[in-house]
């Protein structure tokens, strides 16, 4: 209690943002997201150290770990976007954590997974180098309302702040609700996405678009907002995902 009271007395300290978190802190202490240790971040480092990353070499284009020297990705050089890059695998602790953020409401860990695609940007500091504006994956507005956010945006802000580069959330909107790639074979998930995305006349013209999602799987909901991009005007479209499915 003593502790409790003097973290309160520390918070009031430091400003009101901060009594908040204290308050809050006291009543619902941190805890890994994954595990539920009770832990300073919502992600604990016994379950971030079993975290797979991608590793180069990599498709120069889609991202993909190389085969023999060699991208599987059989629409790769059809792919609209100029390079897609995913930072882990989606798996365990990472499928986990992002469960957890979109169904679940969990927001709370979307900092550490910011975290880890900062980290990546900064291992790979010439990716989506001419940037010039970060764009969140749009979901459509009937799940946005449903879920209360988008997941993508939590990721979104993260990347744009590191990147020191303008959000935009609004020019690129998915018109039709889609089912979730996940239940679908990859022909179906192209036929899912497809037209599905539209953003505004000229919106982005001569620009350079680094999009953001949560998970690439075959890259077709990736391929369909890039084409969209690339409609209204972007001369590049760059793609950053957290995880993808190798
Ligand atoms: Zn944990
Ligand atoms: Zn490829």
């Amino acid at each position: 209690m003593s502790s409790g009271f003097t973290s309160f007395v520390s918070a009031a300290a430091a400003g009101i943002g901060d009594i908040a978190r204290g308050i809050a802190d006291l009543i619902y202490p941190p805890k890994c997201v994954v595990c539920g240790d009770i832990q300073p971040r919502h992600l604990c480092e016994a379950c971030l150290s079993k975290i797979a990353y991608i590793e180069p070499p990599v498709c120069h284009k889609c991202g993909l770990p190389l085969d023999d020297g060699k991208c599987r990705q059989a629409m790769c050089g059809r792919f609209p976007f100029f390079q897609a890059r995913a930072v882990v695998i989606y798996e365990g602790v990472v499928r986990q954590a992002i469960h957890e953020l979109k169904y679940a409401g969990l927001t709370v860990v979307a900092q550490e997974l910011r975290d880890l695609m900062t980290a990546f940007l900064f291992r790979t500091p010439d990716f989506a180098i001419d940037a010039s504006c970060v764009v969140p994956l749009p979901i459509h507005s009937s799940r946005q309302r449903e879920r209360g956010f988008n997941q993508s945006a939590l990721l979104a802000t993260g990347v744009a702040d590191y990147l020191h580069l303008s959000i935009d959330s609004k020019s690129l909107v998915r018109r039709v609700a889609t089912r979730p790639q996940v239940e679908l074979s990859e022909h179906e998930r192209m036929e899912n996405v497809k037209g599905a995305f539209v953003a505004a006349e000229n919106a982005f013209a001569g620009q350079a678009v680094l999009l953001v999602d949560d998970i690439l799987t075959t890259g077709s909901t990736a391929a369909e907002a890039a084409a969209a991009l690339r409609k209204a005007g972007a001369r590049a479209v760059y793609v950053l995902t957290l995880a993808r499915s190798c």
